[in-house]
């Protein structure tokens, strides 16, 4: 990058409220928020609500809540002071102004072309083979102001216009491609190319960061601004970010989809991530990672990192596919960074959600305790709920193959011998449960040539109802021993008679 990027950058994120926030747009907020913070310059926050057909209810807020909960802080947005000039529906007059001075300087007119005109202008062209677009019939015609009219922009009718974009380099757009497009609505709302351009400019903004989606339409931008006398600002088109499929991701959900691919979608949800319990810090690192790379082989980063070593040209040029299992791995990583008593923390709320009469949460000792004895079992947070039921209830059923275990011969021996050796205390600490195990291992192998596995599976599965989990160490010295007895006891029920 030339020396000139590095000074103090003032990125933005534009969105338009008109769906729910996905990993894909955070994504884009999360590189423009990057080069702000690695450059000491100032990121934005502009919301583009001049679709007023497309808008949807709770939008705003829901993206404003994904970016505060990612970190991603702005220094100028809708909730601070002067907050309304970043909500595009507020400043209508000063986009009437400016399309007041392209009318006036001869670069927009008004234009009555009614929806059925334009649709066989349409077809005409795709029957000629033609690309389809707008004819720029009204611009010679000179209309006034009237209502129902719109005001077109003219762009040039020969010739090229040339994007340079700090990732792809130069793009050449042949200007004969374009029909002039629309600025102003006929319900008094600029377009979003109006609308961006006039506050990209107004925001000083120095780097448009966004989606390559809107490429095509910054030979439209790129004619505006040349148009106004406006020197353009640096852009940078992302590459998409795509489902498995490589489908582009979408605000909206199609109905077709199948019970599978809902599934998968759902998993872009920052409202689903975040109730599933996966830890800012691992999406902040893992979005990072979709399009751009440190230069070296290391992947797991701290925000704080990633700020110090993020730089326009580390960015990639490719599609960059949401892997479910790659965000998996960077939760679990990021986890593993944690203390027990961090994780702790993050953990009791949903065991406190889950099992709320359970007086045991209140002692951080234990939750920490327990915290050490099913953290390798989690994916993300909320799978506490499930590798911890053993601390909270006894199992309820067993399943096929647990039954199977209990009904093993070696299974009473194994059981009442335990419970036998339970000393009469009314909580074991991890290094008696370790040594009444090993004295029961110890005395079974040498009576009845039982193996470990035959002594310690039946009296897992008495305790949790499951073949796998924690450590039987653990389990032991997390139950009260009157719990331990009480569920060996149910359990000796269901095996046969020794
Ligand atoms: N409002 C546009 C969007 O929703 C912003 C495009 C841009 O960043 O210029 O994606």
């Amino acid at each position: 990058m030339s020396e000139s990027e590095l000074k103090p950058a003032r990125t933005r994120y534009a969105p338009s409220p008109t769906g729910r926030t996905h990993l894909g747009n955070l994504r884009t907020a999360l590189f423009a928020w990057l080069w702000a913070r690695h450059t000491h310059g100032q990121f934005i926050l502009r919301i583009e609500d001049t679709d007023r057909e497309r808008l949807v209810e709770g939008a705003q807020e829901e993206l404003m809540d994904a970016l505060r909960w990612l970190g991603l802080t702005w220094d100028e947005g809708p909730d601070m002071a002067n907050g309304r000039r970043y909500v595009q529906s507020y400043n209508l007059a000063r986009y009437h102004e400016i399309v007041a001075q392209l009318l006036d300087s001869g670069r927009a007119y008004y234009c009555d072309c009614s929806p059925e005109r334009l649709e066989i202008v349409r077809r005409t062209q795709q029957a000629r083979g033609q690309k389809p677009r707008y004819d720029n019939h009204c611009r010679a015609r000179a209309l006034g102001a009237a209502e129902n009219r719109v005001v077109r922009f003219a762009m040039p009718e020969r010739g090229e216009t040339l994007v340079h974009d700090l990732l792809r380099g130069t793009i050449r757009f042949e200007n004969a491609d374009h029909g002039d497009p629309i600025i102003l609505k006929s319900d008094g709302y600029p377009t979003y190319h109006l609308a961006s351009v006039v506050d990209d400019h107004d925001m000083r903004i120095t780097h448009v960061i966004r989606a390559d989606e809107w490429l095509p339409s910054t030979p439209i931008h790129v004619n505006l601004y040349a148009a106004l006398g406006w020197q353009a600002p640096h852009f940078v088109h992302l590459p998409l970010v795509t489902d498995h499929e490589r489908r582009k991701i979408k605000k909206r959900s199609d109905a077709d989809q199948s019970a599978e691919y809902a599934e998968y979608a759902e998993m872009l949800r920052v409202a689903t991530l975040r109730q599933r319990g996966y830890l800012p810090q691992a999406v902040f690192n893992f979005l990072a990672f979709l399009g751009w790379h440190p230069g070296t082989t290391e992947e797991l980063m701290t925000p704080e990192e990633i700020v110090a070593r993020f730089t326009l040209d580390r960015l990639s040029t490719s599609s960059a596919v949401f892997d479910v299992d790659r965000l998996n791995w960077f939760n679990q990583q990021h986890m593993k960074r944690l203390s027990n008593a961090e994780l702790s923390a993050l953990l009791v709320p949903y065991l406190q959600d889950a099992y709320p009469e359970s007086a045991r949460l209140a002692d951080a000792a234990w939750c920490e305790a327990l915290t050490a004895a099913v953290r390798d079992e989690l994916v993300a947070l909320s799978d506490v709920v499930e590798a911890a039921r053993f601390a909270f209830e006894a199992p309820q059923t067993f399943t096929a193959e647990a039954l199977a275990v209990l009904q093993n011969e070696a299974a009473p021996v194994a059981l009442s011998a335990l419970s036998a050796a339970l000393p009469q205390t009314a909580q074991l600490t991890r290094a008696e449960a370790e040594a009444t195990l090993k004295s029961v291992r110890d005395q079974l192998k040498q009576a009845h040539g039982l193996s470990g596995k035959q002594v310690l599976l039946p009296i897992r599965v008495a305790l949790t109802g499951k073949i796998g989990g924690a450590h039987l160490t653990d389990i032991l010295a997390l139950l009260s021993v009157a719990e331990l007895r009480e569920r060996l006891q149910r359990a000796l029920s269901k095996a046969p008679t020794a």
